[in-house]
């Protein structure tokens, strides 16, 4: 019978060991070394002079995350036509796992429930039961969740021997704060040190909650009996008793989008997340103390979300025919999230600071580390194979979309300055139709669709016909 294709952190490395040595992609210096000695590895592909940034596991547990990213890595082939014509125009970088802290402690909980040898069908069974258990949680209000309940004999003593040090870290987080409740282990999306990197942002507005000393619960009902206040496995953006810095993790992301911003190369952010099937791409509200000119947003704002109708467009949850006999694809592609609020997480930031930037969640089944899991066949199968073709139709079409937006960006700051966004969003989501349509017909060369582009939608005027 068929192992489980789960991958806990020794897998996952190994497997980035095969795709090295099968020598596309080349292996760089480690990005950081976290506090208990785990590296960040790094890994790049391609000669152009544009670049792209890919990173899985920001939040340990969604192990979905890192799969999709070495799957990426693995599907490109430098034989094929439009592999090759990206890995000349860009060099993209593969952060397969960015939090390794968090993903061996979340694994190491997953292989209690589901070791390495238990065949594919019974792990599958069990990450369904997770998923349901999950999602009844989301609706009831009860301070037992009943995916706690289902982990809640695992504890830190699952995570093995090499990782002494930081056994011992998690350890003493659960004994310093025992209201961290039971089965919270395998939810890990923080680093060793219980802080997440996504809320480890100095404009997170939490952080002045927690330094008046308030608890302070999250919302969403499944993780309602989880203080972020302090140390644990989700949110928590500091550690209020040694005051606030930044992690080596958020460190390591932020110095390499700057530097490569700073070198003019950084073209787009590709920040993988799990749960959801959605993609958040809107620049939000600065925070005050943060310089950014109004037309520098506007205009990331508008690319942003053409490249996420890119990406969209070739992405679906189900597929198959529905009753009425209509392709599910199209009813089930990824939402591009256009709803806008105050920058508060470190990518909310690294949007508004650097160009292009798209978060996209995953799993349309959502429940961390494991409900992505739990429909093989349907969730899991269309993720991996939409997002593929995703990830590669976006990176072909994307320095082309780019120029159609801006110009399209400066005609539209000729008729009316103060355009309004869903004016503007529906007019591009309409252009961006055209322009699939019309590279559909195309045979797919860069070249081809640029000439065709230029002469076909925009006339020398950037004015859309
Ligand atoms: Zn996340």
């Amino acid at each position: 019978m068929k192992k489980n294709i789960i991958l806990d952190y020794e897998q996952a490395k190994d497997k980035l060991k095969k795709i090295e040595e099968k020598g596309i992609i080349k292996r760089e210096p480690n990005l950081a070394v976290t506090e208990y000695g785990l590296p960040i590895e790094h890994f790049t592909t391609g000669e152009g002079k544009k670049d792209i940034v890919i990173t899985g596991a920001t939040h340990g547990s969604e192990i979905i995350t890192t799969d999709f990213v070495i799957k990426l890595m693995e599907s490109i082939n430098p034989d094929d036509t439009v592999w090759k014509e990206v890995s000349q125009e860009f060099k993209i970088h593969f952060i397969p796992i960015l939090n390794p802290e968090g993903y061996v402690i979340s694994t190491s909980a997953v292989r209690k429930m589901i070791p390495r040898e238990m065949p594919q069908e019974e792990a599958e069974k069990i990450c369904k039961k997770y998923y349901m258990e999950y999602r009844e949680d989301d609706v009831h209000p009860e301070e037992q969740k009943r995916y706690q309940e289902m982990f809640k004999s695992i504890d830190y003593t699952c995570i093995p021997d090499e990782y002494k040090e930081l056994r011992e870290a998690v350890k003493n987080i659960y004994e310093k704060y025992p209201d961290l409740p039971k089965g919270s282990l395998q939810i890990w999306s923080s680093n060793g040190n219980g802080i997440d990197i996504q809320a480890n942002s100095e404009f997170n507005p939490k952080i002045n909650e927690i330094n008046e000393g308030k608890k302070v619960f999250m919302k969403a009902k499944r993780f309602s009996n989880i203080d972020i206040s302090h140390p644990g496995p989700i949110n928590c953006p500091f550690d209020k008793e040694k005051g606030f810095k930044y992690e080596i993790e958020t460190a390591a992301i932020s110095d390499l989008l700057d530097d490569l911003s700073k070198q003019g190369k950084l073209f787009l952010y590709l920040n993988y997340h799990s749960t959801g099937g959605l993609i958040f791409q809107r620049p939000a509200i600065p925070p005050e103390s943060l310089q950014i000119p109004g037309e520098e947003l506007t205009r990331n704002e508008r690319v942003n979300f053409i490249l996420s109708e890119a990406y969209s467009s070739r992405t679906y949850k189900a597929k198959g025919r529905d009753t009425d006999g209509k392709d599910k694809r199209e009813k089930s592609r990824y939402r591009v999230m256009t709803g806008q609020e105050l920058a508060t997480s470190t990518n909310d930031i690294f949007r508004l600071k650097y160009p292009q930037d798209l978060l996209i969640e995953l799993s349309g089944m959502g429940g961390n580390p494991i409900a992505p899991y739990g429909d093989i066949n349907g969730n899991y199968t269309n993720l991996v194979e939409s997002n593929l073709d995703a990830t590669k139709f976006t990176f072909h079409v994307a320095s082309a979309l780019k120029n159609l937006c801006e110009k399209f960006s400066k005609r539209v700051q000729q008729f009316d300055k103060n355009a309004d966004y869903e004016t503007v969003t529906e007019t591009e989501a309409m252009i961006f139709d055209e322009f699939s349509k019309k590279i559909m017909k195309l045979k797919p060369t860069k070249e081809a669709f640029e000439t065709e582009l230029e002469e076909g939608i925009i006339n020398d005027d950037g004015e859309a016909r």
